[in-house]
């Protein structure tokens, strides 16, 4: 049963951001005449994971994150939105360990079960590498191996967010950001369980119909989620190139190792090289009160670089980040590392979206539980919402992304590895020293 008409009026929270901002396009594309993004800033959100350089990006699943996946990279390349944000330099995903080397592979067979071979290869030692990533020339890959994803590479995540925010303009998509864009509660009708819309930090009451609840990260912190996703948060840093480093990798392949992490091309113009270190991320302990609870809580809350601007990473991750960079790169080992920040996510527990109808509230959808993989899926992740909205959603799809109470996050998904808290690491914090006049 569809949740809305053409002529509701749609709230999304957190429309600022890659959930939300598709979210709206694609209802935007389907005539819905009434929405309004809401969020703290104006999009591409100075908040959102998606703020960034670039993200790795592809059709590298089997079943129906493969379908996702494809459709995604269609959409990338073919959209008059997308198409000048992707680069389809091909993506390598390798590993030396036995256990990540078995998840590949039954990822390639599936892909190539499904008919899909011709987009995938099955890469192995040094030759096999280098041949399609030659800035890995001077890299010590003993007993590296895994895939190469053909229809893949990379997209300019920011670009892509502030193009989607100016089409949204374009057809017409309300917004609100700042404090009357900042989401406290739901407002809720005599029934106490029907939304009729929302009240923000300011006193601003948003009237609506349905409301979309894609707030990424902050999500569990605002809302009462069950204890389904748990924040986490993750370091990155650039180091600049000369233009003819940057010549040099042009085109380069997008490097990602799941013990290590990840390089892309630089975006043109900007000679900045971005590295991520990969690893199982940071929680960040508070106590809050997440609306529909009447206590408070301890979980995880980011700690956003837009507030925090003078945050960088901690000592762990910088020293990781070197150390790709003297793997990978030794030709670079010794350039300074900039533009240093963390970023966050939203983990479910087994990394699929939190994607349905809120059990209690009526007029609620929840659209969230990125887990840290879904700016690739920025073209088509919004379209899964609209079809949800219209009854639409395939059962399967439905089933994969219900809502799901459990344990939370208890680390499996990504490798089995515990978050560590930021207050038990050290080198992050810079807070900038108030001093106080004696006047
Ligand atoms: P966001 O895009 O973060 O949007 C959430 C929005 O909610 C924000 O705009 C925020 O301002 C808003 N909000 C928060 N609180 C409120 C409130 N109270 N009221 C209103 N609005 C609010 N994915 C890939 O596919 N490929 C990659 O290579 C990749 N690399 C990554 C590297 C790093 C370091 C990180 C951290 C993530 C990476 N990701 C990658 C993950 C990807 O960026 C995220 O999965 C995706 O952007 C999350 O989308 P979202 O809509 O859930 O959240």
């Amino acid at each position: 049963m569809a949740l809305a008409n053409k002529d509701s009026k749609i709230l999304i929270v957190g429309g600022g951001g890659t959930i939300g901002s598709s979210t709206a396009l694609h209802l935007a594309r389907r005539g819905y005449k009434d929405i309004r993004l809401l969020d703290i800033f104006q999009n591409p959100s100075l908040n959102s994971a998606g703020n960034d350089n670039n993200k790795m990006a592809g059709d590298d699943s089997a079943g129906i994150w493969g379908q996702l996946g494809t459709e995604a990279w269609n959409m990338w390349t073919t959209d008059p939105v997308f198409k000048d944000h992707a680069h389809n330099t091909g993506r390598l995903d390798l590993t030396s360990k036995p256990e990540r080397e078995a998840r590949l592979r039954t990822r390639y067979q599936g892909i190539v079960d499904e008919g899909r071979g011709a987009g995938i290869e099955w890469v192995e030692g040094k030759e096999q590498i280098v041949a399609r990533a030659p800035h890995l020339a001077h890299a010590d890959l003993t007993g590296w191996k895994g895939l190469f994803v053909k229809n893949g590479g990379w997209v300019a995540a920011r670009n892509a967010l502030n193009a989607v925010g100016h089409e949204l303009r374009r057809l017409g998509v309300k917004s609100a950001f700042g404090s009357s864009g900042t989401f406290k509660e739901l407002i809720l009708g005599a029934d106490g369980r029907t939304v009729t819309g929302v009240r923000m930090v300011d006193g601003t009451e948003w009237c609506g119909d349905l409301v979309v609840f894609a707030a990424g990260a902050w999500s569990p912190a605002l809302l009462d989620l069950e204890g389904q996703c748990e924040t986490k948060g993750w370091g990155y840093a650039h180091i600049r190139l000369t233009p003819e480093e940057a010549k040099k990798l042009k085109g380069m392949a997008t490097t990602y190792n799941h013990e290590l992490g990840f390089i892309m091309e630089p975006e043109e113009g900007t000679l900045e090289l971005k590295i991520v270190n990969e690893f199982a991320g940071y929680t960040h302990m508070q106590q809050v009160r997440p609306f529909g609870l009447n206590k408070d809580v301890l979980m995880s809350v980011p700690r956003a670089h837009a507030i925090h601007p003078t945050d960088t990473i901690t000592t762990e991750s910088l020293e990781a980040i070197k150390n790709l960079i003297k793997l990978w790169l030794p030709d670079l080992v010794d350039r300074p590392l900039f533009k240093m920040a963390m970023c966050w996510c939203t983990d479910t527990v087994d990394m699929n979206w939190l994607m349905c109808e809120h059990p209690k509230y009526k007029g609620l959808v929840v659209a969230t539980g990125d887990s840290g993989q879904t700016f690739k899926m920025f073209p088509v992740v919004g379209k899964q919402v609209a079809d949800l909205i219209e009854g639409k959603l395939p059962e399967d799809r439905k089933h994969l992304w219900k809502w799901r109470p459990g344990a939370g996050d208890n680390g499996t998904a990504r490798g089995g590895e515990k978050a560590k808290d930021l207050s038990e690491v050290e080198g992050w914090r810079h807070d900038p020293v108030i001093v106080k006049s004696k006047l």
